[in-house]
Formats: C-alpha cells, sequence, structure tokens
C-alpha cells in the first residue's frame, strides 16, 4: 500500500525515508550585533529516498554537504525548509522529522542511528564497554535489570564479533578498528531501521577498514538494516552501497546505481572523482588521470549556473549562466540515471569498468 506523504507526492512503497528539497543554510554574521550578512549554502535543494533494506552513498569531497544532509535527517541539525518523511513500514503514515519537536523526535530516533567517523572521540574513555552500550537501552526505558541489560550487551558484541567478556573493560584497552565494532554495538543497541555511517571507515587503517566494511554488509544481511553510508573514498563505496549519490557544493549532481555509476558516469565531477581512485582494471587502467583544477565551490559564494563550471574540462558558455537541472538521462524501462549536467546524454566519459566487487585488503576493489 502506498502512503500519504503529509503535503505532498505519496511515498515510493519501497522507501524507509525520503529526503525532498532538503536546505540547510548557515548565516554568516558580523560585528557586535550580530548582523547577517551572508549565508553558507551547506545543502540546497537535495532530493533522494533510501529504499528499506539497500545501501545507499552519499559521496563528494570534503565541505560538499554531505555530512550535513545525514546529519539533517537523524535531525541532529535541524534543516532550513524541507521535508524527511520516516516510516517504519509501508502501512504506517510517514512522519516529517523536520516538523517534529525536539521530545517527539525521541522516539523515532531510536530506530535511526549512527556511527562516527573517530571512534576514540565517540565512545566516552570514563565508561566501560558495559555502560557504553547498554546507554541507550537505559536512556530510552527499555531495560532496567542489570543482567538483563548484560544479557543484551553480551548479544551485541557478539555481533560485532568480539569477546562479550571484555565488557567490562574500557575503550582505552581496544584498537581503533575494535572501537568502531564497540559504536556499531551501541548504535545497533535500539535495534534500529537505519543507520547513517558518516565516514565510519576512513580514519582507520586499510586493512581495518575492509574488516569493519565485511562486518557492516554481514550485520546488513543478518538484520535487514538500511545504510545511508557517507564517504569521500570511491572504492569503499562501490563495495559497500547499490545506490550512490554524488554530491558538490550542497547538491547531488549524480545519482544511480553503484554499477552504473561506476561504468558510465554522467556527470564530470563523478568521472573526476573516479580518475582518482584505485582502478585494477587492466582495460581502463592506464586512462589518463583527471587533475582538478580550481578551488572546490565556497558554498557562501558558489559560481553562478553550473557550480562545477569553473574546474569543468567540458565547460560552454551555457554552463555559466545556466544550472542544469537533476535530470533522469535514461529511457523510460531502464534504470534510473539522473545526472545535473547540460551535457550528461552527450557526453562519453570514462568510468572503471567491471562494477562492484568485493573490498580487499588492498584498499580497492
Ligand atoms: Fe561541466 Fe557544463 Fe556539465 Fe557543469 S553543466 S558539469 S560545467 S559540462
Amino acid at each position: 500500500m502506498t502512503a500519504p506523504a503529509a503535503g505532498g507526492e505519496p511515498m515510493d512503497p519501497r522507501s524507509v525515508i525520503s529526503v525532498r528539497n532538503l536546505v540547510k543554510h548557515f548565516p554568516i554574521e558580523s560585528g557586535f550585533l550580530r548582523r547577517a550578512v551572508g549565508v553558507v549554502k551547506a545543502v540546497d535543494d537535495i532530493s533522494f529516498d533510501l529504499y528499506e533494506g539497500e545501501t545507499l552513498a552519499l559521496v563528494g569531497e570534503s565541505g560538499c554537504g554531505k555530512t550535513t544532509t545525514s546529519h539533517c535527517v537523524i535531525q541532529a541539525q535541524r534543516p532550513t525548509s524541507g521535508q524527511v518523511l520516516f516510516r517504519q513500514d509501508g502501512d504506517q503514515e510517514p512522519l516529517d522529522l523536520a516538523q517534529m519537536a525536539k521530545k517527539e523526535l525521541k522516539s523515532v530516533r531510536r530506530h535511526i542511528r549512527m556511527v562516527y567517523q573517530d571512534p576514540f572521540s565517540s565512545l566516552n574513555p570514563r565508561m566501560t564497554l558495559m555502560q557504553i552500550i547498554s546507554e541507550p537501552l537505559v536512556i530510552n526505558r527499555i531495560m532496567r535489570e542489570r543482567a538483563e541489560l548484560q544479557e543484551r550487551v553480551a548479544e551485541l558484541l557478539r555481533m560485532v564479533r568480539l569477546d562479550p567478556s571484555a565488557m567490562n573493560r574500557y575503550p582505552h584497552a581496544f584498537s581503533g578498528g575494535q572501537r568502531q565494532r564497540i559504536a556499531i554495538a551501541r548504535a545497533l543497541a535500539l535495534s534500529p531501521k537505519v543507520v547513517i555511517a558518516d565516514e565510519a571507515v576512513s580514519a582507520l587503517d586499510v586493512s581495518v577498514q575492509a574488516q569493519i566494511l565485511n562486518l557492516l554488509k554481514e550485520l546488513q544481511n543478518e538484520l535487514g538494516l538500511t545504510y545511508l553510508f557517507v564517504a569521500h573514498n570511491l572504492a569503499v563505496v562501490k563495495y559497500e552501497a547499490e545506490r550512490v549519490a554524488v554530491m558538490y557544493a550542497g547538491r547531488i549532481v549524480e545519482i544511480t546505481e553503484t554499477e552504473a555509476l561506476y561504468t558510465t558516469p554522467r556527470h564530470p565531477y563523478t568521472e573526476a572523482l573516479m580518475s582518482a581512485a584505485p582502478n585494477p582494471d587492466p582495460a581502463t587502467k592506464d586512462r589518463p588521470r583527471i587533475v582538478l583544477t580550481g578551488e572546490v565551490a565556497d558554498p557562501s559564494n558558489p559560481p553562478s549556473g553550473c557550480a562545477f563550471h569553473p574546474r569543468c574540462q567540458y565547460v560552454q558558455d551555457r554552463c555559466r549562466t545556466e544550472t542544469p537541472a537533476l535530470v533522469n538521462v535514461n529511457g523510460p524501462g531502464e534504470t534510473p540515471h539522473h545526472a545535473a549536467c547540460h551535457f550528461a546524454a552527450e557526453l562519453d566519459l570514462v568510468g572503471i569498468a567491471g562494477g562492484r566487487r568485493s573490498y580487499t585488503e588492498n584498499g580497492g576493489s
């Protein structure tokens, strides 16, 4: 059954989260009276759906708005405008998290949990594993009895492949990879539906990254989790995600299935990101590397027209004045492939052939 979304199109029956026209602007203030003198357009009118059971990756350079987007989804930062529709199951009326009061959000947040980048700062060094992992259960008044909590913490530690006998130890006794497993156990304590992994493996060594990525995949299969995976590393995303959204200057510039994105990118920015990623495929291994010149777009003063135009090797006059819309470049019956480039259908861009493969400890695909 298609549930109606408040004040708009019905939610796609496959979606657990539907982000619509999301905007997050930060005012720039100046002087003693803190007068507003400008605005940083961190996220500038983006829409996407997160389908149940999938991994959708948000990718882009630092400052492109991917982390702000993920924070707006979980309402750690309140959007300036737009909707974040969430429903727990297909029959439920969607809730617009962006409109909910802080108090009401508490009950929803147990279904959407976050794993942060740095497992060294995200775990309280004064708390034992038992306290860290059981805290969400206690705060949400799901469990109170010590024996019951211990049993659940032991179960969660086993889930993330750690020995339950370690529950009375402190985080400093563990390596970076083990700490990220503890952070994942804490995120899973409330049996969430959606996990947002915000650069969850970026701070780890490459070999440890592979172990955590494999663990996340296994947990997804075991528990039916849905992931919003925020990353800048395209090699990581290629293994982890079913679909990828590429962000630039606060906007989505390309979104499609992972295989299609890697074999036939439709946006010059995606092509440039791929050209910098490790590529073991002999067919395209020697392709010339695209070196992006110029600065990343300033979100407080983005370039006119296509925000990527000062760095784009395919730029034409039109690009400097007309902002390209995000449109589907594929025909009816084909997998949707949206790109925001005036010449998306004409350019013959180079991807990384071979599609999705297993992530290896060599740091590539
Ligand atoms: Fe490049 Fe123009 Fe396409 Fe922007 S619209 S990505 S500048 S070709």
